[in-house]
């Protein structure tokens, strides 16, 4: 009997003693959030994050650093083209102005390096255009010959040159007068509507020029839609540094629109802007 009711005592002792260790346990626990608020904790720790250092992380990520340093190219051109047609239109008050300013204005507040393709008869029509475009220090001007014709046939119905020596005066003309204007003389050539032959490339070197006629077509002539002209810009960027536009104006209805459009894109996929030289 005494054995027996020794044995009872020894169950409530260890049955204590097991309580006891329960009770200890649950004290020394590390203590956790219910999940629901731990969610709600990692949610305003991200809402909170200084914006500055989100971007930070963002442009230090080394895909963005390389692009930066890489500096994808590209050359925006704009070709300022003038015939005898439209200069007499112009005169005749039929338009207004065969360029767009708010073109012009966008790439100097944007701080845009461009290459103005000029045509002779442009310079003289805008003078102060020009000079102002090439002060800014953005802008590089450069030749589209004196009064836009062409120097191989056919070629979108333009009027066609049929000598060397209108060619070579075509050339020189408009080399002087962007000279007079900006005191830099043009050492790129780039003929109306990219018509020319061997015999013209070799002409243009004697003269001192080298040729610019490779380069995305941006297709922006007589164009109303400036997506689509965008789109092509866009598209082109990556298969050549050069894009071919023209300077606005009734020609060019969505080229300002488009470049607007581009520009901003362009620069957030990595590319940097330079003028021809
Ligand atoms: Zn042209």
């Amino acid at each position: 009997m005494m054995d027996k009711r020794l044995l009872n005592l020894h169950k409530y002792q260890l049955v204590l003693l097991i309580f006891l260790l329960i009770a200890l346990c649950a004290c020394t626990k590390p203590k956790t959030h219910p999940p629901s608020l731990s969610a709600t904790h990692k949610t305003e720790a991200h809402k909170t994050t200084p914006v500055l250092e989100q971007v930070k992380s963002a442009s230090l990520t080394p895909a963005s650093a390389s692009e930066t340093i890489g500096g994808k190219m590209l050359y925006l051109t704009f070709d300022a083209d003038m015939t005898r047609k439209m200069l007499k239109k112009e005169k005749e008050h039929k338009i207004d102005k065969w360029y767009s300013p708010g073109l012009v204005d966008y790439l100097i507040q944007n701080k845009i390096p461009s290459t103005i393709f000029s045509t002779g008869m442009f310079a003289e029509d805008y003078p102060e255009l020009i000079s102002k475009m090439s002060s800014s220090g953005l802008f590089a001007i450069e030749n589209h010959t004196y009064d836009h014709a062409a120097f191989e046939s056919p070629c979108y119905g333009l009027a066609v040159l049929s000598t060397d020596e209108q060619k070579h005066k075509e050339i020189s003309k408009t080399s002087e007068i962007i000279s007079k204007l900006t005191g830099h003389t043009p050492t790129i050539l780039r003929h109306p509507g990219l018509c020319h032959n061997q015999h013209d490339d070799q002409l243009a070197k004697e003269i001192g020029l080298e040729i610019s006629d490779s380069g995305t077509i941006s297709g922006d002539s007589f164009i109303k839609d400036s997506k689509i002209v965008a789109a092509n810009i866009l598209k082109g960027a990556g298969n050549n540094p050069v894009i071919i536009m023209h300077l606005g104006g009734p020609n060019a209805p969505a080229t300002e629109e488009a470049v607007k459009i581009a520009v901003p894109k362009l620069r957030a996929m990595g590319y940097v802007f330079g003028k021809m030289q």
